[in-house]
């Protein structure tokens, strides 16, 4: 599962003292300096993801990221992952090996290397030069942001911020054309290494060529310590120049590839086939394959944020760093790996007893203490502080030893009446006597003498691997069926079968504060009430993580430790109690094992002590690769550095979006993935992450360490997602990485849209309505206008004769009393003829009463034609017509009759009915001076009379036959 391969750091005693490489060896101390056995170290390599394994330059940016130069690439770290870029259109760089990297003043990353490619990198954003055509070794960016170039074959190539370059060559001065490397003091001046020597520039760009004599080989790596002194490091040794410009050489014959000075006064050195070596107050020490370094060639060194140190080598990336667990191995000096026990002495020590003997470290010396006249095999299984600081020492299968001013004092064993030589718990009482736990039963020691104090026989279990006696005198005796308690010679089994049938005991510890006797048992982690002996069980359903829990040690800052098979648990000893009384359902742990400096997470169990709480606050643990210890108050130190975070992918439905501010996401995205990294590399894979998406959440949602998130089918509208990340119990990063993000509305999610449509719609409605009332208007119009119409007909056909279409006699009787008025008005004379068509009965007779009817009409329409315009011409009614002549004499209007008489009689009627003569008799009349007009029809009608009577077919005028006055 890690992805590291942990070395173990060599503690001093496997430094090598590499004095004979001083010029002016001076021994001191270095108790200023963290001395090299707290280190932890890690490496990593092309299993890790790194693309090649010869890593010539590291960089971190103002970001976080760590960069990692190599043949095939630059690789960015982000304590999880490589991200590599290589020759690529994103890089622009011709050619994917990489010499250099620097950061420039602004932040940005310069990446130059095969080829002469150089590129500037911002953010995620490359931008790349001209390449030079020639392997650049060193890039530079100086205060005036001048780029310098120190090139393999061309010498130093210097390109101001507007592009031009300027070259310096042999030609000029230069040592040699091959240059290694560049550095800009704190006088503005530029150093240049060469393969032949140094050179400087100074500010008015003048070349010299200093130390010609001195400094002939090859100049590898230049740098200025915290006086601000130039350390030189060639291919014979590293150099110093004082204020006084003179030069002292501070280590003869290594060949210096890179310089880490710090602060402290400590200069890390790189060397070409030597590993890290370390310069402190004229002491060397060193550091090389043996002790861990994946090769001996050390090409780049880094000191990170946190303080971390990275050595880049031939054979991969190795990093040096404090850990919260510092761990004493074989490697170190112990006696064995396979630590069954440790014990602190409450004084200066701690007893370590492993699988081969037994140790006391004390102050970080490992001392061995040797056994073997008393115990062959030297296992140690079980320790504990007697009288007098004596050691009791249980070993596997030698019996009990007591120790004591430097020797074995006492030994007992099955032949003197010992359960068994496998001794795993030993308990000292304060009256002197001794409880010995075995494998196979529980003996008890007083004044030399060996008794059985309880037959094995009356406990569940005779494999006994922890003791622990109360000041009631209570005895608890854990074995690997439980717990039994011996107390006034009677022993009873407390019940474990309501623990989620717990079994194994492995270790008990008292907490009088809470009045519990903690057990650490295969089920989890059980409180005993002294007071009232009711048990409880912390376990899996309270959200610890494993069921077999070795050894507890509560530590001054009230945390509990736990060594399990799997690493070491912290949990809170506040929490615990909450569970244990029901105040809460859930522990919250953090879980320690190999990346936090252990050797092995596997921790040992099974006798006691398996852990112990020492006198300075450290924790100790039995493990099977080492004893390992942990300082709890130095933990905070570790939580005080607040990881930088940063984004890294936004993928909105499959698709990867550049992290630029403001991204605009199509309509209808449904799925957004971002990932984020917090940037520290002490516990990376313990970083915390907290996310909130402005215009989705209110506040911050709490990730645990997991460094991506997903939202689904958001609404369309403006998000900002931000992501801040903390260590276990850490701050949380005061500037959150963010960025914002919109998601374009459907054209039916626009509001413009939905306005739209909302005026379309209100518009459409009153189009409608509109439209409704105007046709009904126009209907109403119709209508009416039918109506008029109708009316108008009805009118017209109340004064006309429906069969013939002339005047009826209504309209007759107006257009008469009209003419009447207005020929007594102009003294004018009116004449009125009645015509009545002759025998037309025999018409009817003879064809049908419709002929008659078509005969009528065409009579009709013959006088109608004939007729003067300003006569007025009726149907009287049946065969009989009407004229009104106005101002007309009765000669005339003879005239005017006798023409129609004539038309009539010869309009054609064959095709109504063959050979039909059809003929009118007329009897014409005029106006009298007094008449009204009843008169006029009278007469009228006797002439008619007369010319029926004169044979028809003829008009005849009442004049003709009276003598009465006329107009
Ligand atoms: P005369 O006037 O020459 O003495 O003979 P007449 O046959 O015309 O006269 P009479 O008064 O005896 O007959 C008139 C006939 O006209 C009788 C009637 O059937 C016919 N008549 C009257 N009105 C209509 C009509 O509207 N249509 C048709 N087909 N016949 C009509
Ligand atoms: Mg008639
Ligand atoms: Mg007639």
């Amino acid at each position: 599962m890690p992805l590291l391969t942990v070395y173990r750091s060599g503690v001093t005693s496997l430094l090598w003292l590499l004095s004979g490489l001083l010029v002016t060896p001076v021994i001191a101390t270095t108790n200023d300096i963290v001395s090299l056995d707290n280190y932890f170290s890690e490496s990593w390599s092309t299993v890790d993801g790194l693309p090649h394994n010869t890593v010539n330059a590291i960089a971190q940016t103002p970001d976080g990221y760590l960069w990692f130069a190599t043949w095939e690439g630059v690789a960015r770290f982000n304590g999880r992952r490589f991200d590599i870029f290589e020759r690529s259109a994103v890089t622009g760089l011709p050619d994917s090996g990489i010499r250099t990297l620097s950061v420039a003043q602004n932040g940005d990353l310069l990446v130059a290397g095969s080829r002469g490619g150089i590129a500037r990198v911002n953010g995620h954003q490359w931008q790349s030069y001209p390449p030079l055509g020639v392997l650049i070794n060193k890039a530079l960016v100086d205060s005036q942001q001048r780029l310098w170039l120190a090139t393999e074959g061309e010498g130093v190539v210097m390109q101001t911020p507007n592009g031009s370059r300027r070259q310096f060559t042999e030609d000029n001065g230069l040592p040699a054309n091959a240059a290694n490397s560049v550095f800009e003091d704190s006088k503005g001046r530029i150093w240049v290494g060469t393969r032949a020597g140094l050179a400087v520039i100074d500010p008015d760009l003048v070349l010299r060529h200093p130390f010609p004599e001195q400094i002939t080989s090859p100049v590898f790596a230049l740098a200025a310590n915290a006086q601000q002194q130039l350390l030189i490091g060639t291919e014979r040794g590293l150099f110093l120049l004082n204020e006084q410009q003179q030069l002292t050489q501070l280590l003869a014959d290594v060949p210096v590839a890179t310089l880490l000075p710090e602060a402290s006064g400590v200069l890390w050195i790189g060397t070409v086939d030597r590993g890290l070596l370390r310069l402190y107050n004229n002491t060397v020490e060193q550091l090389s394959i043996e002790q861990g370094l994946p090769n001996n060639r050390v090409l780049a060194l880094l000191r990170d944020k946190e303080r971390s140190l990275w050595v880049g080598t031939n054979g991969g990336i190795f990093r040096l760093r404090d850990a919260p667990f510092t761990t004493y191995t074989s490697e170190q000096g112990l006696a064995d790996n396979y630590v069954r026990t440790v014990m602190s002495d409450q004084a200066d020590c701690v007893y370590v007893g492993s699988s081969r003997g037994l140790d006391q470290i004390c102050n970080g010396i490992i001392r061995n203490i040797d056994l073997s006249s008393h115990a062959k095999g030297q296992s140690v299984l079980s320790l504990a502080m007697g009288q007098q600081q004596s050691l009791w020492i249980g070993t596997y299968t030698d019996g009990l030893l007591h120790y004591a001013d430097g020797k074995v004092i006492a030994h007992y064993s099955s032949e003197d009446g010992l359960a068994a030589n496998e001794v795993r718990a030993i308990l000292p009482r304060a009256d002197g006597s001794v409880l010995v736990g075995t494998a196979q039963g529980l003996s008890l020691i007083r004044d030399g003498q060996i008794t059985t104090p309880v037959e094995a026989v009356a406990l569940p279990s005779p494999f006994i691997m922890a003791l622990h006696q109360t000041d009631d005198g209570r005895v608890f005796i854990g074995s690997g069926a439980g717990v039994s308690v011996w107390q006034n010679d009677r022993v009873t089994q407390l019940d474990f079968s309501v623990l989620d049938q717990a079994e194994y005991a492995f270790g008990f510890v008292e907490d009088p504060a809470a009045g519990i006797l903690w057990m650490t048992t295969d089920r989890g982690l059980v409180a005993f009430d002294l007071a009232t002996e009711q048990l409880a069980l912390i376990g899996r359903s309270h959200g610890m993580p494993f069921d077999k829990l070795f050894q507890l040690v509560i530590d001054e800052q009230q945390h509990f430790w736990i060594s399990t098979n799997r690493g070491v648990l912290r949990l809170g000893r506040e929490q615990a109690l909450d569970v244990v009384y029901g105040r809460r359902d859930q522990i919250n742990y953090e879980l320690f094992g190999e990346s936090d400096g252990m050797a092995s997470a596997q921790a040992n169990g099974g006798s006691s002590p398996a852990a112990s709480l020492h006198n300075d606050g450290s924790v100790w643990v039995a493990t099977s690769v080492g004893a390992s210890k942990v300082q709890p108050a130095r933990l905070s130190s570790f939580s005080a550095v607040i990881p930088p975070v940063v984004l890294e992918k936004l993928v909105a439905d499959g698709k990867h979006y550049s992290l630029q501010q403001s991204v605009k996401l199509a309509a209808g995205t449904s799925r957004i993935e971002l990932e984020y990294a917090g940037l520290g590399y002490i516990m990376p894979h313990r970083i915390q992450y907290r996310t909130m998406l402005e215009g989705f959440e209110q506040d911050w949602v709490a990730r645990g360490t997991q460094a991506n998130v997903q939202y689904t089918n958001l609404a369309p509208g403006h998000y900002t997602f931000n992501v801040a990340a903390s260590y276990p119990d850490g701050g949380w990063s005061p500037v959150a990485a963010t960025i914002s993000f919109s998601i374009a509305p459907h054209l039916w999610q626009r509001p413009l849209f939905q306005a739209l449509v909302i005026l379309f719609l209100v518009a459409l409605v009153i189009a409608i309505v509109r439209w409704r009332l105007a046709s009904l208007k126009r209907s109403e119009l119709k209508l009416k206008r039918q109506v008029a119409e109708k009316t108008a007909e009805l009118a017209a056909l109340a004064r006309l004769d429906s069969l013939t279409g002339l005047a009826n006699r209504r309209a007759f009787d107006e257009a008469m009393q009209h003419e009447l008025k207005r020929a007594k008005r102009q003294q004018e004379p009116l004449c009125l003829a009645l015509l009545d068509i002759d025998h037309f009965k025999q018409v009817n007779d003879n064809w049908s009463h419709s002929v008659g009817d078509e005969v009528l009409k065409r009579v009709a329409a013959t006088l109608q034609q004939h007729c003067r315009d300003i006569d007025s011409l009726a149907r009287w009614g049946g065969e009989e017509f009407v004229i009104l002549l106005p101002d007309t004499s009765l000669p005339l209007a003879q005239e005017v009759c006798d023409r129609l008489r004539q038309r009539v009689a010869d309009t054609c009627f064959t095709d109504i009915v063959p050979d039909l003569t059809v003929t009118l008799s007329i009897g014409l009349a005029t106006l009298q001076v007094k008449d009204d007009g009843k008169q006029l029809l009278i007469d009228a009608d006797r002439a008619l009379y007369q010319a029926k009577n004169s044979g028809r077919n003829t008009v005849i005028s009442h004049n003709s036959f009276t003598s009465d006055e006329s107009l």
